[in-house]
């Protein structure tokens, strides 16, 4: 189920029950709960998370103390729109780049999540709004991650720094974040390499980038399609390498996107921008309330 679907569901349920005509008690609100509840599930959003959502739209939403003459239908599309909101938003302020100070933005995930596809979107996102911005490309283990960050980067006139003959990350992320922070670029994005034959392997070293170019703000990129898992493997990353900021991708797909609220929900983590497309313009910046609107049409 895709996300709009789940958008069209949960409205369909709130209409359904505030129609005109039809009986607003009690019995009429709990099916229209359960069929929210249903609706999140089947879109992979945690267990435990639809639980307590259909808790607090209870309480918010309560038969017995409501004084007459209150707006019922308000009131209950009130109520699921803001518990849908609470869970996108993990209320915690992500990091906001300044200009005229190098800003280093260093990027984890697994690979195929999206990374280097989303690096230029970010960068070209960034340079629109006036920040000089550039491409470190810290994956040597891929062959062709190189290849494919300059392509998309020269395609988008960013400038990029790599090395095809390098193999330690470490040292090319270094390297690069020296050489931009030296000519003053605003924002410097680190790529880096989502692939290894033993996963400690991967965290190893994204900590070992992570403590050689102290990046201001580091951003997992999580594809949308992964369903489930992606709650474990964002808390696998964070207990690794500490993440600030989620980027999902692919949300244009045939995913449903509740694992990855789940797992935004899970590491406290907000949700920055979302990956609408694989054009380089199709990044959308991400925020609690627009998001839901849009989802619930
Ligand atoms: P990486 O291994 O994490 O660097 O992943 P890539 O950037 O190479 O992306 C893997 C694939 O996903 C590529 O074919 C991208 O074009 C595609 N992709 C990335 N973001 C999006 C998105 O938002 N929507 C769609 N439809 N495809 C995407």
């Amino acid at each position: 189920m895709v996300l709009l679907d789940l958008g069209r569901r949960i409205n369909a349920a709130v209409n359904d029950l505030t129609r005109p005509g039809s009986s607003l008690d009690e019995k009429a609100f709990e099916v229209m709960v359960k069929e929210i509840c249903n609706a999140l599930m089947e879109a992979d959003v945690n267990i435990k998370l639809v639980s307590n959502l259909r808790k607090s739209i209870k309480k918010t939403v309560n038969f017995e103390d409501m004084a007459s003459g209150t707006n019922k239908k308000r009131l209950i599309q009130k109520a699921v729109f803001d518990e849908l909101v609470k869970l996108v938003d993990p209320h915690a302020e992500p990091f906001k780049p300044k200009k005229g100070r190098p800003n280093v933005i260093m990027f984890v995930g697994l690979q195929g999540a999206g990374k280097t596809t989303t690096c230029t979107k970010l960068a070209r996102w960034y340079n629109a709004r006036g920040f000089r911005s550039c491409l470190v490309c810290a994956d040597t283990f891929r062959a062709g991650a190189f290849d494919q960050l300059k392509q998309n980067a020269t395609k988008a006139k960013i400038p990029y720094y790599g090395s095809l003959t390098q193999t330690d990350p470490v040292q090319v992320a270094r390297e690069g974040v020296e050489k931009f922070k030296k000519e003053r670029f605003d924002i410097i994005i680190v790529d880096t390499s989502g692939r290894h034959r033993q996963e400690q392997d991967l965290f190893d070293e994204m900590v070992q980038i992570q403590n050689a170019v102290e990046p201001d703000e580091t951003i997992m990129v999580l594809d949308a399609s992964i369903g489930q898992s992606a709650e474990s493997q964002a808390r696998a990353f964070k207990d690794a390498a500490h993440f600030g900021a989620i980027i999902i991708t692919k949300t244009d797909g045939a995913a449903s996107g509740g694992g990855a609220i789940s797992a935004v929900a899970a590491t406290h983590t907000p949700i920055v921008f979302i990956g609408t497309g694989e054009h380089m313009l199709d990044l959308e910046r991400f925020a609690p309330q627009p998001f839901i609107s849009k989802l619930l049409g």
